[in-house]
């Protein structure tokens, strides 16, 4: 059961600037030159919502650059002051969260490794109750729906209503391409059960390298994500942290001008006519799915009642991986994936279990 969240709609945040509702600001803070540098450059392309700066960095290994810690509050504050745009940072613990809060912090995230603990994500809930701020949870490094959803739901628990999730991917054991693989199935999946909850990329932690950076915002855009966060430095090649992914406000813009933003709920009536019309003609087809699949019950069932009669086990492995087998070849003919064929499949071998498992214990 997910917690009934009470949240403001994106459009009506504080700074919001249209679509793509944008997070931009280095990995880090490292020195007031560069954070303040940074800041009006990216104040100067008029899309920036928010200023993002890490200031306690989370490192996988000791010994790297661990984040200039309070100190760089006071930087961000100066953004605020002399850009306007808001300043959001990443916090991890109570004490972050009363420290970024007393240099007027507008916006809060959790990162990917602090969502994965309940206890620390409870921690800062706690310390935020009562506090009107900007909340954004970060999915877990760990491909978890419900650690995710858990987290937010937490954050929701302490009265915040202007809450959102950011995607910035999941971490493998493999070597893959991105940094970070995206599994676009979870932030869809969390669409499906908190439809009103806006969803911010971040295809900078994603991607791990800047070539890779608008393939990623392009996709979001695509999938009617709400924003995205994007780290930005004035001199990447020499950041204290995720050099190879940051870019410099210049090339953001450049990233920012090549997006093509979708119509998400397109009113012209002639889109409207086709679209709608193709849309009729796929929920027809899944009337069919639907009455197909009921009468493949229907005989499922004949056959538990002939297996009842005749003393047979319900399940007879070989031949289902026999209708697998021949359910696949037979889709990849048609353009259909063996591995959508091979969970419809599997769903239906259970479905149909089911149907003659009622059927031997006189249910139906
Ligand atoms: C960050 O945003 O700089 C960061 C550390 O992110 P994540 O929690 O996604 O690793
Ligand atoms: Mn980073």
């Amino acid at each position: 059961m997910v917690l009934k969240i009470e949240n403001t709609q994106i459009t009506d945040w504080k700074g919001y600037k249209g679509r793509p509702f944008l997070i931009s600001g280095p990995c880090s803070a490292e020195t007031e030159e560069q954070v303040m540098e940074t800041a009006r450059q990216l104040a100067a392309l008029n899309q920036v919502s928010v200023f993002r700066a890490g200031i306690w960095k989370p490192r996988t290994r000791p010994n790297s650059f661990e984040g200039i810690g309070s100190e760089g509050l006071k930087w961000m504050r100066r953004v605020k002051q002399e850009t306007g745009m808001l300043i959001g940072t990443e916090v991890a613990n109570e004490k972050h969260v009363y420290e970024a809060l007393k240099y007027g912090v507008d916006m809060l995230w959790i990162g990917a490794r602090t969502t994965v603990n309940p206890f620390t994500v409870q921690e800062i809930s706690d310390a935020l109750q009562g506090v009107d701020v900007m909340v954004l949870v970060k999915n877990p490094v760990n491909p978890d729906i419900e650690l995710w959803v858990g987290a937010i739901e937490r954050i929701a628990g302490a009265g915040i209503t202007r809450i959102g999730a950011i995607h910035r991917g999941f971490s493998t054991y493999e070597k893959t391409l991105y940094r970070n693989q995206p599994n676009w199935q979870l932030p869809i999946e969390l669409r499906r059960r908190i439809p009103d909850l806006p969803i911010i990329c971040d295809p900078s932690h994603i991607a791990g390298a800047r070539a890779y950076l608008h393939e990623i915002s392009q996709k979001a855009m695509d999938l009617n994500f709400d924003g995205l966060m994007i780290e930005s430095h004035i001199d990447p090649a020499n950041a204290l942290s995720d050099s190879a992914q940051q870019l410099t406000p210049n090339d953001l813009k450049e990233l920012l001008t090549r997006l093509i933003m979708r119509n998400p709920n397109p009113d012209d009536p002639k889109l409207l006519d086709v679209l709608g019309e193709l849309r009729q003609q796929i929920d027809i087809y899944d009337d069919h799915l639907l009455d197909l699949l009921e009468k493949r019950m229907k005989i499922a069932e004949k056959i538990g009642m002939y297996k009842k009669e005749n003393n047979i086990t319900i399940l007879q492995s070989l031949r289902w991986d026999e209708i697998i087998r021949r359910a696949v070849i037979r889709g990849q003919t048609k353009g259909l994936s063996a591995e959508m064929i091979d969970g419809i499949f599997k769903a239906i071998h259970q479905e149909s279990i089911n149907h003659q498992m009622r059927v031997m214990n006189n249910e139906r």
